[in-house]
């Protein structure tokens, strides 16, 4: 089996953080002070990595025995079934250990075995996020970085103090302060940002959807309403054709609504060929694509239906059959019958 040294690994993880940091501060200095936004992919990857390879040290030195730490980390042979020549099966691994270390899914499973316990679906988000990130343009991508290390940030911290039983500023020396005042820049900017909305008139149940937003221009959630509509008085409900955000990170500016109802929309997106079904419908009422078909009203305007269920069947009615008088398809068409009959 590859040999592994776990001071090492530590070594390694720590680097690759602060290379991820020095990627991310070169995002966001000009390009004559030597900025480079095409960083942002590489600061993503390296802090990712990070992550990591920190994890891997941890279950590395779970172990009293130094020489069973390989078989934790390094990928294991697989384990087929063979023959035993007697009508009998047994499974046997085929092969070596592997060169490769494991990956997010198996450390998952490693920490479940060794009771190491981390905030999984904040790493799964940053996962997400990376992956993500793979295919864009890195002009596109500094805002929603920089979402990316505004999390990393709690969850570094976490594991370093409760699983490592160290301190972050001691053991990411340089990187540390960095990562500390992005992190407060980012939620402050965020609380603010969430705070001015709510002179801006967005419908109530549309909030957690605005929330959801990001600029579309560099991806950062870090968006204020302009201030040019708060000062004229406009609702984000009744003014959506001219509300607009602008971004912190960026400046762009543009209207709020059509990302509002495109995030809430995304979010129910599905597939019919998987049997999957519509969430969210255009309203009748308001014409925009925010009728929540579960709950059976619109999310923007709060339309709700004159009849819910079919007073002979009780099947429950939605926006097309409302003009049915209350019954649902199959009953009002025998309603018609049994009228023209007579
Ligand atoms: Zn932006
Ligand atoms: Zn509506
Ligand atoms: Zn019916």
């Amino acid at each position: 089996m590859a040999e592994l040294d776990a001071g090492k690994l530590k070594e390694n993880a720590l680097t690759s953080i602060r290379l991820g940091i020095e990627d991310f501060e070169r995002t966001k200095q000009k390009p004559e002070q030597g900025g480079d936004p095409a960083r942002a992919l590489s600061a993503v990857r390296n802090l990712f990595a990070g992550i990591l390879l920190l994890f891997k040290y941890k279950i590395a030195v779970s172990v009293n025995d130094p020489d069973d730490a390989p078989a934790l980390i390094f990928n294991p042979p697989e384990v087929m079934p063979q023959a035993d020549g007697d009508g009998g099966v047994e499974w046997r691994p085929i092969g070596k250990f592997k060169k490769t270390t494991i990956d997010v899914a198996t450390i998952k499973k490693r920490f479940k075995g060794f009771e190491i316990e981390v905030d999984w679906p904040a790493i799964e988000k940053m996962q997400e996020c990376r992956n993500h990130l793979e295919h864009l343009h890195p002009a596109n991508t500094l805002g929603e970085v920089a979402g990316f290390v505004a999390d990393l940030f709690p969850v570094l911290r976490e594991f370093i103090q409760t699983q490592l039983n160290e301190q972050p500023a001691d053991l990411l020396a340089t990187a540390w302060p960095v990562m500390l005042a992005h992190h407060e820049f980012f939620f402050n900017t965020m609380s603010k940002c969430s705070a001015a909305w709510n002179d801006a008139g967005v419908p109530e149940r549309m909030q957690l959807w605005l929330d959801q937003c990001q600029c579309e221009e560099c991806g950062s959630p870090l968006l204020g309403p302009r201030q040019h509509d708060i000062d004229c008085g406009s609702r984000v409900e009744s003014q959506d054709d001219s509300f607009k955000y602008v971004c912190v990170a960026c400046g762009h500016s543009d209207l709020i609504a059509p990302l509002m109802i495109k995030a809430l929309n995304d979010a129910y997106d599905y597939d019919p060929r998987d049997g999957g079904e519509p969430g969210v419908e255009g309203c009748r009422c308001c014409d925009r694509s925010t009728f929540f078909i579960l709950e059976q009203h619109c999310l923007w305007c709060g339309a709700e239906l004159d009849y819910n269920k079919c007073s002979l069947c009780e099947e429950p009615l939605g926006q097309d059959d409302q003009d049915n008088g209350g019954y649902c398809g199959y009953h009002a068409h025998q309603l018609d019958k049994v009228m023209r009959d007579d």
